[in-house]
């Protein structure tokens, strides 16, 4: 089979390079309170400056590297990733690499109904639409901006006309939107757009979170099951973030994201570039490994395969399935933000 890939690497627990998060920059036009809550990120916050990040030419040669080191889905992610002006251009060059052979993008949506059909000419496959509630009211708190519910809504359903494939992304966070769950199950019922729920996470340093404000897998499944009949199916490849189920009756799909309360860091095949040049293997990370210094001193191809290589080589992280509220604690005001490298 030609994975495009000259060999695959992996890591001390023998975990294969397959993912590539490639964040592009690390500001949004939302303030999500979960990830970047308004109060930590005003007007004075350090955001990375236009000389730090990466350009799409220099994005685009570690992508090969990497594709060449075994990675053949790559995911566009930020921040905002339609707030980098061209995204199609990158796009565009890196649905060109050999190997690649998923091309996706996370987005907030709000952006998006300009930008599908370009990104779709372009080579992007799939798009990940984050949306959280129903309510205007509750969604413009949550987003922090006041952001309405529609322009959301406007964005997958032009990314549905252009022919990407649709998954939304929910984040459940207890006393927020619990009961929102369902709302959203029915609007996107024989829709053919999976819904994924997400436990809300202790990324970053900045959101206050608490375990007693996770809704675990297992709350949601309950509340959907006085619903509707639920069955697990296998997953879709091997390292899959998502837990599956199907509506026994009308045949609907449904993602977990359980990284709470059933982590999967044993199958965790991604790395992640941030916009400004490292590479971090772990969301949970508190360093990086720079490439940006390198790159932009000349760096030969081999020499930064051996970079990733070595880095991924050298990996050790789980720390959800570390996690313990001591753990927590410890690791605060360390972690890199969710903002900075994306989901
Ligand atoms: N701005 C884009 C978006 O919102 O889709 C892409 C970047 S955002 C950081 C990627 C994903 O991370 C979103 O689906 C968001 O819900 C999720 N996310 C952010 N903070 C989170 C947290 N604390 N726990 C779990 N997921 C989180
Ligand atoms: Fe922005 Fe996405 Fe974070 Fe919300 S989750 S603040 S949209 S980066
Ligand atoms: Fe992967 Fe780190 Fe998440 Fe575990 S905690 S699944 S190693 S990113």
């Amino acid at each position: 089979m030609n994975r495009g890939s000259d060999h695959t690497i992996t890591d001390k627990f023998n975990r294969p390079l397959r993912d590539l998060r490639i964040s592009v920059i690390d500001r949004c036009n939302f303030r999500c309170t979960y990830c970047m809550p308004a109060e930590v990120f005003g007007s004075d916050y350090p955001f990375l400056k236009k000389q730090e990040l990466l350009s799409f030419e220099e994005i685009t040669r570690v992508a090969q590297s990497f594709a060449k080191l075994g990675v053949n889905k790559i995911r566009i992610t930020g921040g905002e990733p339609l707030m980098r002006r061209d995204l199609e251009q990158l796009i565009q060059n890196l649905s060109c690499i050999p190997g690649i052979k998923d091309l996706a993008m996370t987005t907030n949506g709000s952006l998006l109904s300009k930008k599908a059909k370009q990104l779709k000419e372009a080579g992007l496959k799939r798009v990940t639409i984050s949306l959280d509630s129903l309510d205007n009211e509750k969604f413009g708190r949550i987003n922090g901006r006041g952001v309405k519910v529609d322009s959301v809504l406007n964005g997958i359903k032009a990314a549905q006309e252009v022919g990407l494939k649709v998954k939304v992304n929910m984040l459940v966070k207890r006393g927020v939107n619990e009961h929102e769950i369902i709302p959203m199950a029915r609007l996107f019922q024989g829709t053919g757009t999976v819904l994924r729920f997400i436990e809300y996470m202790d990324v970053g340093n900045s959101n206050g979170w608490t375990f007693a404000d996770v809704i675990s897998k297992e709350d949601i499944i309950n509340r959907l099951e006085e619903e509707m009949r639920l069955v697990p199916i296998e997953p879709d490849h091997y390292g899959e973030v998502a837990t599956r189920y199907l509506n026994k009756d009308s045949g609907d799909e449904y993602g977990f994201i359980s990284s709470i309360s059933a982590p999967f860091c044993s199958s965790c095949t991604r790395a992640r570039l941030s916009a400004d040049g490292k590479i971090y293997t772990c969301l949970f990370a508190a360093n990086g490994t720079d490439l940006h210094t390198p790159i932009r001193s000349g760096v030969s191809d081999d020499e930064l395969n051996g970079i990733i290589s070595q880095t991924w080589g050298n990996r050790t992280d789980r720390y959800s399935e570390e996690r313990t509220p001591e753990k927590v604690a410890e690791r605060n005001k360390q972690k890199i933000e969710m903002s900075y490298i994306g989901g």
